[in-house]
């Protein structure tokens, strides 16, 4: 391909996209393939020579598209949103079309530079204080891929401040998560080897950890021997929206300093945009307390994946784990101290250049913009979570919280036993699974099946949410008829 075909098959793809976005609300949310369909309809080797780019966008059209499940869909309820803006797209066209690998300032100074700025307006659009601005030169934060990299970045960062002040075995370390901690804090154990407690939480209070399970633990822990090094919170479960109570967890960790907080946001954090909902979401205690602090702008955030914040209130906690400096990685300006070099903040050398892509997304949306988009979200969720209130048969597990609900069939008539109403709800939950016209996700909470409604498509309005309303009412009679007969 040439740059004038280039251009034309460019002008084809944006007109191509277009339509997609135009005619999504008209598709079927989640795809009808079978597993393995893709293999018999495309070669099993590369061609020998090159083809014509229109035959190739042709076949992502007839062969890939029909594969995708359409996560910017307005009727996409599952798992949590993962946005899309147009000022997203063009950000990682343009970063993509200059690529280059941006591990050390030198590479592409604006790179660096900008990521610095972008990392210092996010924290400020989330009300994150100057302790975690880059300007400021002490604390500091970068993107990431993932909240999931992020908390192993962070972990990483625990594990070699403490050992730095206690060179302990590291069997002897323990690193706390809770039960409702998304699977990153098992998965950082792992590749880490560390030894992993999963602390209890208070169903009562939306499945969040208490101090006092905290000080418990860190006293049976300390008792017997090991050293608790990082606690993993969370502000927004995935199950249930859970905010741990970070008040408290400072309270206990005043006694317990040499523990790294930090606080996996990566759905619920960039709600901190409204400052209606910063006390609810413990800003004060984040900005006090937290070691590390992440999330997602590639969730809720209106900006495509992947954008994942991490700030740490000591950048020298990751460039002392992390900085391995062999000759050929030297530069003037790293040995001199006066620029940051990215490589040191991430486990990888190289990385994508998405501070374009969020910097086209906060300027096109400005701070308004986003409160507004969260606004609706929460407000969306509300008016669902009102819907259920009415219903006779449909019960909520957990009351509406910022885009989640949390609910499942009890018809109360029938007077059945957990184990049955689970049985119930998982047939309920199968025929809502293969509807084509929502996308929706179960969980369990505390041995409860449960469904999950989270809102947050930037393109779902008032009627995508009561027609989904209704398609679950309907599953819900028809399971309900099919249980009964
Ligand atoms: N943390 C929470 C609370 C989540 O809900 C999720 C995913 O939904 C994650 C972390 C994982 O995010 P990532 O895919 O960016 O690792």
């Amino acid at each position: 391909m040439d740059v004038e075909q280039f251009r034309q098959a460019g002008y084809a793809a944006i007109d191509r996209i277009c339509d997609y976005y135009i005619s999504l609300d008209a598709k079927p949310v989640s795809s009808s393939v079978q597993p393995g369909y893709l293999a018999p309809l495309l070669p099993t080797a590369p061609p020998d020579e090159g083809e014509d780019f229109a035959t190739i966008a042709a076949d992502y059209d007839r062969l890939i598209q029909p594969g995708l499940t359409h996560w910017q869909h307005p009727s996409f309820f599952a798992y949590f949103p993962t946005s899309s803006s147009f000022e997203g797209i063009l950000g990682d066209l343009y970063a993509t079309a200059v690529p280059n690998p941006g591990f050390n300032w030198s590479c592409s100074p604006a790179c660096t530079e900008l990521e610095a700025i972008v990392m210092d307006w996010s924290a400020q659009l989330l009300g994150l204080g100057s302790a975690f601005h880059n300007a400021a030169g002490v604390g500091g934060g970068a993107l990431q891929t993932t909240a999931s990299d992020s908390a192993l970045i962070a972990t990483v960062a625990a594990r070699e401040r403490f050992l730095a002040a206690a060179p302990v075995k590291l069997d002897d370390l323990v690193l706390y998560v809770t039960t409702q901690t998304h699977s990153l804090g098992l998965k950082a154990g792992r590749v880490l080897g560390l030894r992993v407690r999963a602390l209890e939480v208070c169903h009562e209070d939306r499945y969040s950890l208490r101090g006092d399970v905290l000080r418990q633990a860190l006293e049976e822990d300390k008792a017997a021997g090991r050293h608790p090094f990082m606690l993993i919170a969370t502000v927004g479960s995935t199950s249930s929206g859970a905010v741990d109570n970070l008040p408290e967890i400072e309270a206990v960790l005043k006694e317990h300093t040499e523990v790294w907080l930090h606080v996996d946001a990566a759905w619920a954090g960039i709600a901190l945009c409204c400052p209606e909902m910063r006390t609810a979401l413990f800003l004060d205690t984040i900005n006090a307390a937290a070691d590390s602090f992440c999330t997602n702008f590639h969730k809720w955030g209106l900006v495509n994946f992947d954008a994942s914040t991490l700030w740490v209130r000591d950048r020298k906690s990751l460039t002392s784990a992390l900085d391995i400096t062999p000759p050929f990685l030297r530069t003037a300006h790293g040995d001199a101290g006066t620029v940051t070099d990215y490589r040191n903040w991430h486990l990888a050398l190289g990385r994508r250049f998405r501070a374009l892509k969020v910097w086209f997304v906060l300027r096109g949306f400005g701070v308004e913009g986003f409160r507004k988009h969260i606004r609706q979200g929460i407000a969306l969720n509300a008016m669902f979570g009102a819907l259920l209130k009415e219903s006779d048969i449909l019960a909520l597990i957990t009351p509406p919280w910022l885009a989640l609900t949390v609910f499942r069939l009890a018809p109360p008539h029938l007077g059945l036993d957990a184990a049955a109403l689970n049985q119930l709800n998982a047939a309920f939950f199968a025929r809502l699974a293969v509807r084509p016209d929502l996308a929706i996700t179960q969980t369990v909470l505390n041995g409860v099946f449960c469904v999950r409604f989270a809102v947050g498509a930037a393109r779902t309005t008032e009627a995508h949410v009561r027609a989904a309303f209704d398609a679950i009412v309907e599953e819900a009679r028809a399971a309900l008829v099919l249980w009964e007969s």
